[in-house]
């Protein structure tokens, strides 16, 4: 029995509500709160006869706490899933402090306004001391952990696929494969075709913020930063064949640094096609990714903004995205003495995802771990105060309940290493 307030209805959002009311004897009553309420009703109208969970919709602008703590302090919810965007993440912490509620995302916080001059200070400070530029960290929530501690509360940082259930796999190689963790490379192939020239899977504005800036891998102890795509390697993935990939920067190689002790090398690699490649950089080129307003025929528009206006909406892609995800974690170092190899992954086809909650797999495999965490929050199987990321956790009841709600682990003890 539980009340939970989920934020958001986008893409990521529609997964992650059709599991929890799927799993309805746990999660029995369901807020869905967000900026554009119709979205909200549209799906609890979706879900109507299908579930016991009793759903009920508001309106809420994520940015303004006032606005988040009404709602908090009337609907009186044991968990707060915040599924908007990484822009809302503190604003949605500090309410929940206010209200005394527990936590959970699926990204780390990024500033909505990358000029704002009080932030950009702070974020030359951090690149300069840290090595490398990505737009988003950690230390801004990483700041909350005394007080929710003394709250406490459990903030879950990351929970989706990756950020998330990758966090999980390394958490699962050390407690059951591993003495030492050498290398840690997180692979994230998308083998899925949607039929456009061009569009992106989750939240343009965020994605495309993601893969177009510099990349960056920890390396014996700190960050090495390279020219966006300039790393590029081939991958024969599971069930979807050989594809390039290129070395992204990526939140949890962060925290991971910090929560696998002795690790030497940990990256990132995601696999992009010639076509998305080529229009990202003509995109860029003509400025059409920049995040600064211009004037256009007499009102401010930001080009990033108005191009996710043209864009198709990700949460359209379901019907006509066919193909499969492969994403895991490939594993090297010593076990009783002797050097080890392990690839851990989950392999997801778009059509099945389509079929179950009419949903393409990029928000499939984020949704239900969402859900997932949120179920260890509320039965308690995950209990630590303060501010956390899923390796920190005990990974073996979420990667049961992964198996159990559509996520299944694979696993191989002679994987192909990246070179
Ligand atoms: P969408 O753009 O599809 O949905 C975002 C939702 O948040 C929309 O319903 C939007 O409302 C709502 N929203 C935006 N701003 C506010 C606000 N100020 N107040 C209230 N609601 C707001 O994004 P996705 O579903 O694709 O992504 C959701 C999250 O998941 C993002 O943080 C993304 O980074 C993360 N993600 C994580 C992954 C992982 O593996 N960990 C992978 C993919 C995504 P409206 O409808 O009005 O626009």
């Amino acid at each position: 029995m539980s009340r939970v307030l989920i934020i958001g209805c986008g893409g990521v959002a529609n997964v992650a509500i059709r599991k929890c009311c799927q799993l309805d004897d746990v999660f029995t009553e369901i807020c869905i709160a967000s900026r554009t309420k119709e979205k909200c009703d549209a799906l609890k109208e979706a879900l109507k006869g299908k579930t016991k969970t009793v759903i009920t919709t508001a309106k809420v602008d994520a940015d303004k706490k006032d606005e988040l703590v009404e709602l908090i302090n009337s609907y009186k919810p044991e968990l707060v899933m915040n599924i908007a965007l990484p822009y809302q993440d503190l604003t949605i912490m500090d309410a929940c402090l206010e209200c005394h509620v527990n936590y959970m995302d699926t990204a780390n916080y990024e500033p909505e306004d990358t000029d704002d001059p009080e932030w950009r200070k702070i974020y030359e400070k951090r690149c300069k001391e840290q090595g490398f530029s990505a737009y988003f960290d950690y230390s801004w929530q990483w700041a909350y952990r005394e007080k929710f501690e003394k709250a406490g509360l459990t903030a879950l940082l990351g929970c989706g696929f990756d950020p998330g259930v990758t966090q999980a796999y390394c958490a699962y190689a050390k407690k059951h494969q591993f003495d030492e963790i050498d290398t840690i490379d997180i692979l994230d192939c998308n083998g899925g075709d949607h039929g456009y020239a061009f569009a992106t899977n989750f939240n343009p504005e965020v994605n495309l913020r993601e893969v177009s800036a510099p990349g960056s891998y920890w390396e014996n102890g700190h960050w090495v930063e390279i020219p966006a795509m300039s790393i590029k390697r081939e991958y024969n993935f599971d069930e979807v064949g050989q594809k390039d990939m290129y070395l992204l920067h990526h939140e949890e190689i962060e925290s991971l640094a910090e929560n696998i002790k002795g690790v030497k090398r940990i990256r990132f690699f995601m696999t992009f096609g010639q076509s998305y490649l080529t229009h990202m950089k003509c995109l860029e080129n003509v400025g059409m990714l920049q995040t600064t307003p211009v004037m256009f025929e007499g009102r401010e528009i930001v080009p990033i903004k108005f191009l996710k206006a043209l864009l198709p909406d990700p949460a359209s892609l379901g019907p006509r995205t066919h193909g499969k995800t492969n994403i895991g974690c490939i594993f090297t170092g010593k076990k009783d003495g002797k050097d080890k190899t392990y690839y851990i992954y989950n392999v997801c086809d778009h059509q099945e995802c389509y079929k179950e909650v009419e949903s393409q797999a990029i928000s499939y495999t984020t949704g239900v771990p969402a859900m997932c965490g949120a179920l260890m929050l509320l039965t308690g199987k995950w209990n630590t105060k303060g501010v956390h990321t899923v390796e920190e956790f005990d990974p073996d009841p979420f990667i049961d309940a992964l198996n159990k709600y559509g996520l299944p682990t694979r696993e191989n003890n002679a994987p192909v290493l990246v070179d």
